[in-house]
């Protein structure tokens, strides 16, 4: 029955639209109402999480207080915001204290009701109880909006025994029957069925009902649609995050594909912990490094100290030795010659005695007898003050040059060689270094050490000419090239001054080459044989004078020949750290320069050097490739201080000056070296004075037969003719109308000396000075003498024979001509200036005259030159 009832109201209510009437109780549901919605239109963040699903905006107020009435009142009475809120909406004033108690009576009169008859609710029945249930929905109303909960449970249970017909509704108050209790909203639609009693309602509110009930069609079909919208904006949404899950599945697919297989794992793990071992290896290593930098460091730096030290100490020792050089260069000539004098001494004083033991006694014989006496004593004080043998004296040359031609000389030797103690020079693992051991300046005794490494070799080996003693024939400092081990010598040319003490040097240095051009190779041992017959025949002559004995003989000069390694022009040789190659100086037959290279450093070191063509070799042929611009040119200056004539003119004057003398029935004694000078003169003489007879005599023959054999010439035939030793004492009588060519050059030995004796008397002769020199020589003596200021006073020359000093009468023609085959000075700047060198250094000249010219190198060309006397070094 009720429900049936309830179902027919629903039509009913749903026409008042929210307004609720003047009914309290309504406005507080509907704004309970309003409310809820409200909520729920909020952004879902926004929302209380109060708002709740059943409840549609669009439903009108008649069926919201009808079917959901209750439904309000619970949500009121378990929600205080809601009630709150509500409240504000309606703004009603809450319960009094007498209201409450009001409240509490109308729930214990409604709970006895119930007790008695629980159909009923306390609205009962009858007009009288309608004004208490007006009262009581009021009361209802503020109870449901009351903050305390309990208050509103009690509204809310009151207002579900309220009747139906008391929603305030005037209409539905009165057509309901009163009596029929409001339960829980929970009754179905489908429940509900048309009251029999439906079709009696007039037409009017029927069409309001139907008109309402389009209304709410067309809401549901909005409803519908956004639902539909929304549905399908969600199915959107679930479709993309369907993709989105595709997409991170094959992401994850591929991610697991990409993940390492377990044997790949393993090597990465190895190859893990293989880096974290080299990063340890590699810290380890930099910790290392750093200590050895540091180590380094401290070593160079001691390196610095001690390089430093050594160079310090190294300018001392060349200072020293310096010193000691020229202090010994004083000195070596005096005692040599004191004690020269002294046996002179000795020798007069006894014939001075044997002279007295003729003399009959008398006052002459006595005064004699008292000088003989005072000389006597002289000598001995001479004795007591100089050494008795001043070579001996000298602990680095004498000994071993002085007894290796007696061959009991060997003992002597081996304790020479053993006193040799090989220095370790700092400089020498440096670089290239050149230390001048003679004829820095002077001409004679030409050697030059050059060290790189452990490389040490000697480039020349030279006497020096005149020398009053073996001893002093030796290169002044030539004990520095012995301190070591020598791996070669090198030697430009064969002329004795470059080449002559080389058999010394090979005997002191057996395992050292000899290292020359082969035309050198064949001119030297005829020059060295020449040598050791000279020394000693000067050993001989002068026995009685306390003479030493030769520098060499047979032997030394045999081992010399057994060392000769020949070597062409411009053909590389490696001797150990060095390379050298052999250049063609001009000269003599076989000259050559030589470039050596250690590393990227070179020295060229020229020999005696001569820029234009002769008769019997070609000019100087400088290697520009391989000689520009080297470190270091150790060049010759014989005539750097002088300018020839013109070769050609010389030569002109010089032949016809022999015509004339020849020509006027005389003869003409050319002192002539045997090496170059003769070969040079005979060619010229049997090229221009065909008919003119020319004898060659001494060592010029034999080394002229090296001409004719090396350099393919003919010197002999025709008008040039060799002498024969069995013929020389005939020929010195009957060749009276020619030339003799012969050495020596200075006429201090050979042939020239008796040809000299014979020639230099006669006025119808001449002698033809055409070499160098010596300041000491009997050639110079001649000069000096053509020189004197009254030619017509009568001149005599003394000269050293076989048979001891001679003074010859001088009343033949002298005079001097200049064939040099050496550069002058501007032969030799030209050689310096298109080898370019970085510096120059001057030697086989004299002192004065170099000074002079390497002022006008460095002033005039610009060029840095360095001494001759302080050793060299690439890296100073
Ligand atoms: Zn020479
Ligand atoms: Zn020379």
């Amino acid at each position: 029955m009720r429900q049936q009832r309830r179902t027919g109201d629903k039509p009913h209510r749903a026409s008042s639209r929210r307004s609720g009437g003047g009914d309290q109780l309504n406005q507080v549901l509907l704004a309970a109402a309003e409310t809820l919605n409200e909520w729920r239109s909020l952004h879902p963040r926004r929302r209380p999480g109060r708002a709740v699903s059943w409840l549609v905006p669009s439903w009108p107020s008649g069926l919201l207080l009808s079917r959901y009435g209750q439904r309000l009142a619970e949500g009121l009475v378990a929600d205080r915001v809601l009630r709150e809120h509500a409240r504000a909406r309606v703004g009603l004033s809450l319960l009094t204290q007498d209201d409450r108690t009001t409240l509490f009576e109308l729930s214990q009169a409604a709970a006895v009701s119930m007790s008695g008859d629980s159909d009923d609710d306390i609205s009962g029945s009858g007009h009288s109880e309608r004004a208490v249930a007006s009262m009581s929905r009021q009361l209802i109303a503020r109870a449901l909006l009351d903050p305390n909960d309990a208050t509103a449970a009690t509204g809310a249970s009151l207002f579900r025994r309220l009747p139906v017909g008391s929603t305030g509704m005037p209409s539905q108050q009165n057509s309901e029957p009163s009596g029929a209790g409001v339960t829980a909203g929970l009754q179905s639609e489908s429940a509900a069925a048309p009251r029999a009693g439906q079709g009696r309602l007039p037409r009017q509110r029927q069409d309001s009902d139907s008109r309402e009930l389009r209304r709410l069609v067309g809401t549901s079909a909005k409803e519908l649609t956004r639902a539909r919208a929304e549905l399908s904006s969600a199915q959107a949404e679930v479709e993309a995050l369907k993709a989105t899950l595709v997409r991170l599945t094959q992401e994850r697919d591929q991610a697991r594909a990409n993940l390492p297989s377990r044997q790949q794992r393993q090597r990465l793990e190895n190859a893990i912990q293989l880096a974290a071992d080299l990063r340890k290896a590699r810290k380890q290593l930099s910790d290392l490094r750093e200590e050895r930098v540091a180590q380094k460091r401290a070593h160079s730096a001691q390196v610095g100290e001690l390089e430093d030290a050594v160079a310090a100490a190294q300018a001392e020792r060349d200072k020293a030795t310096d010193a000691r050089h020229r202090l010994e260069d004083r000195l070596g000539d005096l005692p040599g010659r004191a004690h020269y004098l002294q046996n002179l001494l000795k020798g007069r004083i006894s014939r001075l005695e044997a002279d007295l033991e003729d003399l009959p006694r008398n006052q002459a014989r006595t005064r004699l007898a008292r000088e003989v006496t005072q000389l006597r004593e002289l000598s001995e004080h001479l004795d007591r003050v100089l050494p008795a043998t001043g070579v001996d004296s000298d602990p680095q040359i004498g000994t071993g040059a002085a007894q290796v031609a007696t061959h009991e000389a060997a003992g002597a030797q081996s304790v020479d060689r053993a006193e040799y103690r090989p220095v370790a020079y700092a400089s020498a693992d440096r670089g290239l270094r050149v230390e001048v051991l003679g004829g820095g300046h002077e001409i004679g005794g030409s050697a030059v050490l050059v060290e790189a490494g452990s490389t040490r070799i000697l480039v020349d080996a030279g006497v020096r000419p005149n020398a009053d003693s073996p001893r002093l024939a030796a290169p002044p400092r030539i004990a520095r090239a012995q301190e070591g081990r020598l791996d070669a010598v090198v030697v430009t040319h064969g002329h004795n001054d470059h080449a002559g003490f080389v058999p010394k040097v090979i005997a002191d240095q057996p395992r050292a080459a000899t290292i020359c051009t082969p035309a050198t190779a064949a001119l030297m041992p005829e020059m060295w044989a020449d040598a050791k017959r000279v020394m000693e025949q000067q050993a001989n002559d002068m026995a009685e004078y306390g003479w030493l004995a030769p520098l060499y003989g047979e032997p030394e000069v045999e081992a010399a020949e057994k060392s000769l390694r020949p070597l062409t022009y411009g053909r590389p040789h490696n001797i150990k750290d060095l390379t050298i190659q052999l250049f063609d100086a001009g000269h003599i037959l076989g000259a050559a320069g030589v470039v050596i290279t250690a590393g990227d450093q070179r020295a060229v070191i020229t020999g005696d050097i001569y820029n234009l063509p002769q008769l019997s070799v070609g000019s100087a042929q400088l290697p520009p490739k391989l000689a520009r611009e080297a470190d270091l040119l150790v060049i010759e200056s014989t005539y750097c201080d002088r300018r020839h004539r013109d070769r050609a003119l010389q030569i002109q004057d010089f032949v016809r000056a022999i015509a004339e003398v020849v020509g006027g029935g005389g003869r003409v004694l050319i002192p002539a070296f045997g090496l170059g000078r003769a070969q040079e003169v005979a060619l010229m003489l049997r090229q221009q004075l065909p008919d003119v007879p020319v004898l060659v005599d001494g060592l010029a023959r034999a080394i002229s037969d090296i001409y004719e054999r090396e350099a393919h010439l003919d010197i002999f035939g025709g008008n040039v003719q060799r002498v024969d030793n069995r013929q020389r004492s005939r020929l010195m009588q009957t060749f009276q109308t020619g030339v003799v060519i012969t050495t020596s050059g200075m006429l201090t030995g050979g042939f020239a000396v008796p040809w000299a004796q014979q020639i230099l008397p006669d006025p119808h002769s001449a002698l033809f000075v055409c070499g160098y020199q010596d300041e000491e020589s009997a050639g110079r003596a001649l000069q000096r003498l053509a020189e004197r200021d009254d030619p017509t006073v009568p001149a005599t020359l003394p000269l050293q024979t076989q048979d001891g000093p001679v003074a010859v009468p001088v009343a033949a023609r002298v005079e001097t001509y200049s064939l040099s085959a050496h550069a002058d000075r501007d032969g030799l700047t030209e050689i310096i200036d298109e080898l370019a060198p970085a510096r120059t250094m001057l030697v086989h000249g004299l002192g004065r005259e170099q000074k002079k010219f390497r002022e006008t190198l460095e002033r005039a060309r610009g060029r840095r030159t360095v001494r001759n006397d302080l050793p060299w070094s690439g890296l100073a």
